[in-house]
């Protein structure tokens, strides 16, 4: 406990020697090029650290450890924390948070240590609270994206155009938070329609734009629209989040062609925890495909989503389970939710030695559905959409009960130069069907007919529960 105070108090982070990390091959030498067992033994070291913490502090956690019979000292080793420390679950966070006076659930820290306030998007219903300490804003959200920016070559000094209106949703705010650690110029796009940040990209010419992958698109259509040539802007890093997307081969390749082939960073985040993974150079040079987890921050590992237990080996998909060390809020074994395979020791080029989850967000537990008889991941019908020609990155997945069976229609837009939609609506079937084994219905619609989104796309619709059959 004593320990966690003291970093809580903010103790300024390690400055770098002048002159050396410019020219240094990763953003952060130390940690990134840390060794496997070295980083292990620095996640138990602070695993028990936030456990004892949180039993202290968080009256959750001391009903939930006493009634699962484990104290804070029991935990000596990984394999203690694993298999003898409950999940927590965001319907946990959810109904402390109802039942606090605060406001937050989970909360650790006085009034006064509260600095921001975010939420969650809140695409379930009631948003979930979250209070940042400014040891959580400084340290846990302060750098997780530098790492994947570096690798692909931003360096202090550079810019970055902020493509949205910030708002209380946590993502973009550690983007921000990232850039001024790493020295960027920060420019806010907000405020402005499409056509008024495209003037603003050209007058300005950042080195970096960041947006959803879907609204970076979508402002390359509007720059085509309006005879703008983007490559004129001269930016080289395009960093994506928010949704799946840019690591689908084609979307990224439309994504490089719209804006003059700069390269692309994608991050996955998850806010509650503050977690991120993000791509190095490799993955944009094609050399791998996934995301590194920054492990500085984050402790991170797949189970068996029956068992609970850890996988069995490495190429096992399996539920991912995340611990942050933001200490306002604990988050200790957060079920994500997220199905994903974990390389503890990936070796394909960049040097990194955080572990890769390799191949990304693989599907969602609650994605699937059972189309007669056959279960399917909605992130697998994303990707096959992703790879079809003429087909655009922009698509509706509606689900729907139909006769106590699931059924799933996908609508589906051509890209501008494809006319034969018939051909494209054939195409797509017959993909699906050999790819997944069922037939669904396929909608063909015209380039720019459905709605587009600046910050989450809303590309998969559940009717199930609207009181159907
Ligand atoms: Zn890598």
């Amino acid at each position: 406990v004593e320990a966690v105070s003291g970093v809580e108090a903010g103790a300024p982070l390690a400055e770098r020697p002048e002159g050396t990390w410019r020219t240094a091959r990763h953003w952060d030498e130390r940690w990134q090029r840390m060794s496997r067992a070295e980083l292990d033994e620095v996640h138990l070291r602070r695993i028990r650290r936030l456990i004892a913490y949180a039993y202290d502090r968080v009256p959750f956690y001391r009903r939930l450890y006493d009634a699962a019979g484990v104290h804070p000292d029991d935990i000596r080793t990984l394999r203690d924390f694993e298999e003898r420390v409950p999940f927590v679950d965001k319907p946990d966070v959810m109904a402390d948070q109802e039942a606090s006076a605060s406001g937050f659930g989970l909360e650790s820290v006085p009034r006064e240590r509260r600095a921001w306030f975010h939420r969650t998007s809140g695409t379930t219903g009631v948003p979930l609270n979250e209070v940042f300490t400014s040891y959580d804003r400084q340290v846990a959200a302060y750098e997780g994206w530098a790492y994947g920016w570096w690798d692909m070559g931003l360096r202090p000094g550079d810019s970055m155009y902020f493509a949205f209106n910030f708002g209380t949703f946590i993502g973009f705010w550690s983007a921000l938070f990232s850039a001024e650690r790493m020295g960027l110029l920060v420019i806010p796009g907000g405020g402005l329609d499409t056509r008024g940040r495209l003037r603003q990209i050209l007058e300005l010419r950042p080195d970096a734009v960041i947006g959803t992958p879907t609204y970076l698109l979508h402002m390359g259509d509007c720059a085509r629209a309006e005879g703008i040539d983007l490559a004129e802007a001269g930016v080289r890093l395009l960093s994506t989040a928010g949704e799946i997307g840019a690591n689908v081969p084609s979307f990224r390749r439309a994504l490089r062609e719209a804006w003059g082939g700069p390269r692309i960073c994608d991050i996955y985040g998850i806010s509650e925890p503050i977690f991120a993974a993000c791509e190095c150079a490799a993955v944009d040079d094609g050399a791998a495909n996934g995301l590194h987890v920054v492990e500085r921050w984050i402790h991170s590992y797949v189970v068996d989503p029956e068992s609970g237990l850890p996988v069995a080996d490495e190429s096992q998909v399996g539920e991912h389970i995340v611990t942050s060390f933001r200490v306002g809020q604990p988050l200790i074994k957060y079920r994500t939710h997220d199905l994903v395979r974990l390389q503890r020791a990936p070796d394909h080029g960049c040097g990194w030695r955080f572990a890769f989850l390799d191949g990304g967000v693989l599907a969602r537990l609650d994605g699937m559905v059972t189309i007669r008889g056959v279960n399917i991941y909605t992130t697998a019908v994303q990707s096959i959409i992703g790879a079809v020609s003429g087909a655009a990155p922009h698509y509706e997945l509606h689900i729907t009960r139909d006769g106590g069976q699931d059924a799933m229609e996908v609508r589906v837009e051509a890209l501008p130069g494809e006319t034969d939609h018939d051909g494209l609506r054939e195409r797509l079937r017959q993909e699906l069907r050999d790819r997944l084994m069922v037939s669904m219905a396929v909608d063909v619609r015209a380039p720019g007919s459905l709605p587009r989104y600046e910050l989450k796309s809303k590309r998969i619709f559940d009717h199930r529960k609207e009181g159907g059959a």
